[in-house]
């Protein structure tokens, strides 16, 4: 159910109704839009009498919402969100690039990546302390040391740091570091994570799961929202498909359906969406020409020796040359890099 309040209603009626509406044992969710507050409603088990909120001082419409994902669907807000992470901006016409080495592996390699990205122009600093890794005998990363080197990364570059949380046990932890919590595409659908991570109050970017449909993705960063955590946005890195001449097929039709159902600002990585750096640059480019609200990048400086994902890691020059093309293309769809 949404409610939809006068157009500049007083503070003290959109109180009121939220005190209504937890008074039923329900939850609110106050939506503040350019010309009105909408309140979501989550927590009922069955449908809602619209009658029951209609009559309520500074109310004008009680909407059932007919999406199954409710907060972050378009019915229930309109306009885009924006999520802001210190200086950047993920959404609203923003173009942001997120890159880095797929695993944190040492302070000099992290260092030297998280430098030369940033001269690319890259917004913030990606890497995993915490790697869910097919094989238990490849390189799980550095845990807590390897988010001790992303938080010392930050204060060397000032970039903003996204690193994955790969189980509820570590989420406080990596949220003491992180300003992005990841939350990855085997994760997608590990509800008791997605629950955690939406009682923090950092920004969380979603992966899509590698045999995802959209309404699952969106039903996901429901979970999130309905724990009160709407900094949220969410990622495409490709899906499985018969085709096998790439790691993944990356769908970048996603990026124009996302669009449509829910206002989440959604970024695209091609490189766990090809698995290969030459198939990078292409698939980075047409992200940028389908709309997307970014890029995730994987960036090494040495990928031959790279303890995870070598393969699809792009060396620092061929990036600098990317981030050129994403300069040239981002305002040809509207977008400032
Ligand atoms: C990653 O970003 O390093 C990663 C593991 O990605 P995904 O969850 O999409 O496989
Ligand atoms: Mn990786």
């Amino acid at each position: 159910m949404l409610i939809v309040m006068e157009q500049s209603v007083p503070e003290e009626r959109i109180a009121g109704v939220i005190e209504a509406i937890e008074a039923k044992g329900l939850r609110a969710h106050p939506i503040p839009g350019a010309s009105r507050t909408a309140i979501g409603i989550t927590g009922n088990q069955g449908p809602l009498d619209p009658a029951e909120f209609e009559n309520l001082p500074g109310v004008v419409r009680a909407i059932p919402v007919t999406q199954p994902f409710k907060l972050v669907s378009r019915e229930v807000k309109r306009e885009d969100t924006i999520v802001k992470v210190g200086d950047c901006t993920i959404g609203g016409g923003a173009f942001c690039v997120i890159a880095g080495p797929c695993a944190v592996e040492s302070e000099r390699q992290t260092f030297a990546i998280a430098h030369r990205v940033k001269a690319a122009g890259a917004h913030m600093l990606r890497g995993g302390a915490f790697k869910p890794r097919t094989s238990p005998y490849s390189f799980q990363g550095l845990g807590r040391e390897g988010l001790m080197i992303l938080s010392r990364a930050r204060r060397e570059t000032g970039l903003p740091i996204v690193t994955e949380a790969v189980d509820t046990e570590s989420v406080d932890l990596v949220a003491e570091h992180a300003d992005v919590i990841q939350v990855g595409a085997r994760n997608m659908q590990n509800f008791s994570l997605l629950r955690r991570v939406g009682r923090t109050k950092r920004p969380v970017m979603l992966k899509r799961g590698m045999s995802a449909t959209i309404d699952e993705l969106l039903m996901s960063a429901e979970y999130i929202a309905a724990e009160g955590n709407y900094n949220l946005f969410l990622c495409e890195r490709g899906v499985r498909t018969f085709s096998n001449h790439a790691r993944n097929t990356l769908d970048l039709s996603a990026i124009p359906a996302v669009r449509r159902l829910s206002h989440l600002p959604m970024i695209v990585d091609p490189s766990h969406g090809t698995g290969t750096r030459d198939k990078v640059p292409p698939l980075a480019r047409a992200a940028v020409a389908v709309g997307s609200d970014g890029l995730m990048i994987e960036v090494h400086d040495n990928p031959d020796r790279a303890l995870s994902d070598g393969p699809q890691s792009m060396y620092p020059d061929q990036f600098d040359a990317l981030m050129a093309d994403i300069r040239a293309i981002a305002p040809l769809v509207g977008r400032a890099v």
